[in-house]
C-alpha cells in the first residue's frame, strides 16, 4: 500500500487524508500544533468559544461543490449547516458615501439594492454581474459538468483581464468599483493584481447564498477527525515537521524531533515559501527554490476577540465592513488602518446561541494588517513584550471606535476578551509574515500548483488553488486528483451530488 504523510492537519489536510484514504492510500496527517484543525480551530477564553479562520462561507447549498465534497468524504451528516436568512448582507460602509450598502447573498437582491443607490450606473452593474455568472459558469466548481483538466490548464497561466480593469470599463463611479470589489478582503489581492476568474472563484459562492457551521469551523474539524479515528488514519499533533526526506531523487519520509516516519509521498500544505527550508538544497532545481521563495503573499490581520451581552438586532446575520472607495486592496494603503474592517457576530448564529440570551457571546472585528506593524515587537517565536500588548491595546480601542463611528454605536458594551497580530498568525499557524490567506493569486506571479517536480512531494493548501474553507478543501481534491487520476476522482465527487 502506498504511504502518504500530510504535514499540516486543516481543512486541506484533513480533506486529502480521506480522499486519499478512499482511494486505499495509507494515510499519516502530522501537525505541529497542539490541536488538529489549522484555522478551522475553535478556542475558548472566560467560557466563551471564539473562531479564528471560519465564519460563513458559499458552496453549501444542495447539490454546491462543498456539500457534495462533504458527503462524498463521508461526513455532511455530522455537520449542521445553517444558511443566512435572506435579509442577512454584508453591510460596507465605503468611505465618504452616505448610505450603507447591502451586499445580500444573492445576485438579484444586491443587483436591486445597487440599482437603487446607484440608479445612473444600472448598466454597468449588469455588465459586471454578468461577466461574473459567465465566469462561474465555466467553472467547473460552479458548473459540474465541466471537466477540470482544462479549467487547471488555464489556471497555469496569468490572467490577461483583471478585476480592476473590468470594473472601470463597467463603472467611473468609486463608490460602486469599492461595493462591487468587496470580495477582495476575503482574498487578499487588489482589484489590479487579481484576475478577474480568481475573483470569480470567490466572489460567486458570495453572491450565491452564505453558510454558517452551528459550533464553527471546530464541528467541521471534528467531523473530520472523527471520520479519520473511525477508518483508522492516524493524526499525530503537537508534531512538527523538521524535514522532508529524500533519496536519490525520491521520497523516503519525514523527520520530526520525536522520530522519522516513512512515506512515498509527502503533501506540504503549509506556505509554500516554507517548503525549501524543508528539504535537501539539491531536491528541488535552484529556479523553483527562488520561485518559491520570492513569491508575494497576501496581507495580515489585526484581530479583536470579544463579546456583547445585548447586541444590535442587525449583527446575528449581517456582517459590517468599511472599505476605502475605489479600487484598494482594502485597508493596505491607508495611514489610518482602522477605517477598514470586517465585523461578524458569529457567536451569535450557532443554533444554541437564542438559550443564552444574556450571556456574553462571541463578535470578532478585524482589520488588514502589515508585517511590518509588529516588527518593532518581535523578538522570536511567542516572545512578547509590554510594548507589544499596549500597541494591541491601543490598535483595539482605535478599531473599536472606527466600528461605533461608522455603524453608530454597534458595538456599545463590547468587551475585548483577545487579540491576533501578524506575529500571532505567524507562530500559531506558521503563515509567513503572517500572510492570513497564504500566497497571492495575483496576476503577476505563477501559479504554484500541486506538483512539484520531485516525485512523490505535493502541495496542496489556500495558495495552490483558492482561498477561504471552500478554496483550501478544493485544493486537496485537486492534490489527490493529481496523484490518484483528476477525472477519475472528479466523477466520483460529482455522482456524489
Ligand atoms: C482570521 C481569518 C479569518 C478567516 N475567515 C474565513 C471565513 O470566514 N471563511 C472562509 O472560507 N475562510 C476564512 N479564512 C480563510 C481560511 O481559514 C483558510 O483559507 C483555510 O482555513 C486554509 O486552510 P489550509 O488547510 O490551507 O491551511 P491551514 O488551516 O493554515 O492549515 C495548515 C496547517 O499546517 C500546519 N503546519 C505548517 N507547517 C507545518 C510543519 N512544518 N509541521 C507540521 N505542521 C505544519 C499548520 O500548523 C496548520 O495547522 C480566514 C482566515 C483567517 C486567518
Amino acid at each position: 500500500m502506498t504511504r502518504t504523510i500530510i504535514i499540516g492537519s486543516g481543512i486541506s489536510g484533513l480533506t486529502a487524508a480521506l480522499l486519499l484514504h478512499r482511494q486505499g492510500h495509507d494515510v499519516l496527517v502530522v501537525e505541529q500544533q497542539a490541536q488538529a484543525g489549522g484555522a478551522l480551530h475553535r478556542f475558548r477564553r472566560q467560557g466563551v468559544p471564539f473562531d479564528v479562520g471560519f465564519h460563513y462561507t458559499g458552496g453549501l447549498g444542495e447539490g454546491e461543490i462543498l456539500r457534495t465534497l462533504w458527503r462524498y468524504c463521508g461526513i455532511e451528516s455530522a455537520i449542521r449547516t445553517i444558511a443566512f436568512p435572506k435579509h442577512a448582507a454584508d453591510c460596507i460602509r465605503v468611505e465618504d458615501f452616505p448610505d450603507p450598502v447591502h451586499a445580500y447573498f444573492s445576485y438579484d437582491r444586491f443587483t436591486e439594492e445597487l440599482n437603487r443607490l446607484f440608479p445612473r450606473e444600472k448598466d454597468g452593474i449588469a455588465r459586471f454581474f454578468r461577466a461574473i455568472r459567465e465566469t462561474s459558469d465555466r467553472n467547473p466548481f460552479y458548473n459540474m459538468s465541466q471537466p477540470l483538466t482544462g479549467f487547471l490548464r488555464d489556471l497555469a497561466f496569468p490572467e490577461q483581464a483583471t478585476l480592476g480593469n473590468f470594473l472601470r470599463s463597467c463603472t467611473s463611479n468609486v463608490y460602486l468599483q469599492a461595493a462591487l470589489s468587496h470580495p477582495v478582503f476575503l482574498h487578499g489581492v487588489k482589484p489590479d493584481d487579481v484576475g478577474l476568474a480568481m475573483h470569480t472563484s470567490v466572489a460567486h459562492p458570495l453572491y450565491s447564498g452564505m453558510y454558517t457551521v452551528d459550533r464553527g469551523g471546530q464541528a467541521i474539524a471534528d467531523a473530520y477527525l472523527h471520520k479519520l479515528k473511525d477508518s483508522g488514519i492516524d493524526v499525530l499533533t503537537g508534531t512538527p515537521v523538521d524535514s522532508i526526506l529524500t533519496d536519490n531523487g525520491k521520497i523516503t519520509g519525514i523527520a520530526t524531533p520525536g522520530g522519522t516516519y516513512a512515506a512515498t509521498n509527502v503533501i506540504f500544505t503549509g506556505h509554500p515559501a516554507q517548503l525549501p527550508d524543508l528539504i535537501a538544497a539539491n531536491a528541488l532545481r535552484k529556479v523553483y527554490i527562488s520561485r518559491l521563495r520570492e513569491m508575494t503573499s497576501t496581507c495580515s490581520m489585526f484581530m479583536v476577540f470579544g463579546t456583547v451581552v445585548n447586541h444590535a438586532p442587525g449583527l446575528k446575520w449581517n456582517n459590517y465592513y468599511a472599505m476605502p472607495k475605489g479600487l484598494c486592496m482594502p485597508g493596505t494603503e491607508s495611514n489610518r488602518p482602522e477605517d477598514c474592517f470586517f465585523l461578524s457576530g458569529c457567536g451569535l448564529r450557532d443554533r444554541d446561541a437564542d438559550d443564552r440570551q444574556g450571556m456574553p457571546r462571541a463578535v470578532i472585528l478585524m482589520r488588514p494588517a502589515h508585517w511590518e506593524e509588529t516588527l518593532t515587537f518581535d523578538l522570536g517565536r511567542k516572545k512578547r513584550t509590554s510594548a507589544y500588548r499596549a500597541w494591541k491595546e491601543e490598535e483595539s480601542r482605535r478599531l473599536i471606535a472606527s466600528v461605533n463611528r461608522k455603524w453608530d454605536g454597534l458595538l456599545d458594551g463590547f468587551q475585548v476578551i483577545n487579540t491576533a497580530s501578524p506575529l500571532t498568525f505567524r507562530d500559531e499557524l506558521r503563515y509567513v509574515n503572517g500572510s492570513v490567506y497564504g500566497v497571492q493569486h495575483n496576476t503577476d506571479q505563477f501559479a504554484v500548483g500541486a506538483r512539484t517536480r520531485l516525485p512523490g512531494l505535493w502541495l496542496s493548501g489556500q495558495s495552490t488553488l483558492m482561498t477561504g474553507i471552500l478554496g483550501a478543501s478544493l485544493s486537496a481534491l485537486i492534490t489527490v486528483g493529481n496523484m490518484v487520476g483528476l477525472e477519475s476522482l472528479w466523477k466520483e465527487v460529482r455522482d456524489c451530488t
